[in-house]
């Protein structure tokens, strides 16, 4: 029997899986179920092959029926023994999980409870989770959040300088988001450089957008806050702004204090900016067209990055390893990782014409031999950390 694992990863209305061998930990299948609890939609992708099927999915448990159907039919399993656990990325893990969980009934009442700081994503995946309890009895279920990795911050970065009792008694704090991407990449960096202790500064660039600074293996401070709203220009989210524009929009366009925050989430950033779209590629063959809006947004998207970075790199204050880009953005697109260095005024570094164009697999570095700070794209792989993390925990 190939034992195999299952890595999910829910929101609301959707459910990204992955189905992995243990042992060689080659993908076997991948897929979406989307539209639950609208109407419903089903893609399973097996090699180059795709498969969808319109059903419709009332709840989480029948979009993991269908699944688990699938995976048969298409014999990615043979016999649902074969499955030795499911990971599952989960968004918000507070102050509560600091590290990768098994999740029981009781540690689920903690996930849905955390739901009042990730309102789209924590209840999606509790129900995800008690959908496997019922459907797969005994496959152990290992949460991996994303907020763990940030939970070594000290106090002068995780703490607004806001009411405290908002922080003791509403849990208001920076937490950081994409953790599992800044872990793996940090694991890939130690290994790279043969280094126990590493200092990064990590730009994972995709639709969602957070840098960590990373010293001595550990991060000391991350552009994402209480919610992924923070930091950095994204696709549709607009990063840091004056908080006092929620209250003025409000009162000037008669909205309530959600349906601001819901448009600084979906229509604000690059998306906003740009005018065109919230896709980077899409923005970018518009500026190689000479389309000056776009060139505009390509360099504000830069400018917030490169000022981080230079911030960041105070705040290690020891020698960088590396500077690091990663996801869609950060792992592809040579013109953002040019105007990103650029902007860099402080830190000594130069890349090179030929890295950059170079094909790589996971990772390459980018800059010359001679640069005080060395650049390097990676290519981030969160599904792999989370099958590491799930691994260690059930072969205990
Ligand atoms: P998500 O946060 O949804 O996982 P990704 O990490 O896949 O996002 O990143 C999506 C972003 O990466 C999009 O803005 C997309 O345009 C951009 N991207 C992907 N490939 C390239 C490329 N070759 N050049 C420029 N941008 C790219």
């Amino acid at each position: 029997m190939i034992k195999k694992i299952l890595v999910v990863n829910g929101g609301s209305s959707s459910l990204k899986f992955q189905i992995l061998e243990e042992e060689t930990k080659k993908i076997l299948s991948s897929g979406i179920a989307e539209r639950i609890k609208v109407d419903g939609s089903f893609t399973i992708k097996i090699g180059k092959e795709k498969f969808t099927t319109e059903k419709t999915l009332n709840n989480h448990t029948e979009a993991i029926q269908l699944l688990i159907s699938k995976l048969n039919e298409h014999k990615v399993v043979e016999s649902l023994d074969e499955i030795i656990g499911i990971g599952h990325r989960i968004v918000q893990g507070g102050e509560i999980f600091k590290k990768a969980t098994l999740i029981d009934e009781k540690q689920l009442v903690k996930v849905r409870e955390l739901g009042e700081l990730a309102p789209l994503h924590n209840p999606g995946e509790a129900d995800i989770i008690e959908a496997f309890f019922e459907l797969l009895p005994g496959v152990p279920n290992v949460g991996v959040f994303d907020t763990s990795f940030h939970q070594t911050m000290p106090k002068e970065a995780y703490l607004y300088a806001v009411p405290n009792y908002w922080y003791t008694k509403h849990m208001v704090r920076r937490y950081g988001a994409h953790g599992t991407s800044h872990k793996y990449i940090t694991q890939r960096m130690q290994k790279h450089l043969e280094k126990e202790n590493v200092n990064l500064v990590i730009c994972h660039l995709g639709n969602g957008s957070s840098l960590s600074a990373i010293k001595n293996s550990k991060v000391i401070n991350t552009s994402m806050g209480l919610s992924p709203l923070a930091g950095l220009i994204m696709g549709t989210r607009s990063g840091d702004i004056d908080p006092t524009i929620v209250n003025y929009i409000c009162n000037r366009l008669n909205k309530s204090s959600q349906e601001v925050t819901d448009m600084l989430n979906n229509e604000s950033g690059l998306l906003a900016l740009s005018g065109i779209s919230s896709d980077m590629r899409d923005i970018n063959q518009h500026a190689k067209n000479g389309d000056e809006r776009a060139q505009f947004t390509m360099r504000s998207f830069a400018k917030r990055v490169a000022t981080y970075i230079v911030d960041y790199a105070n705040q290690i204050n020891a020698k960088l390893d590396g500077i690091i880009f990663t996801a869609g953005i950060g792992e592809n697109s040579s013109e953002i990782q040019k105007a990103i260095v650029k902007e860099l005024f402080l830190i000594d570094t130069k890349l090179s014409s030929e890295r950059i164009k170079a094909d790589y697999s996971d990772l390459k570095l980018i800059s010359e031999d001679d640069a005080n700070t060395p650049v390097y794209a990676v290519r981030t792989n969160e599904e792999m950390l989370i099958v590491k993390e799930l691994l260690n925990i059930i072969k205990k």
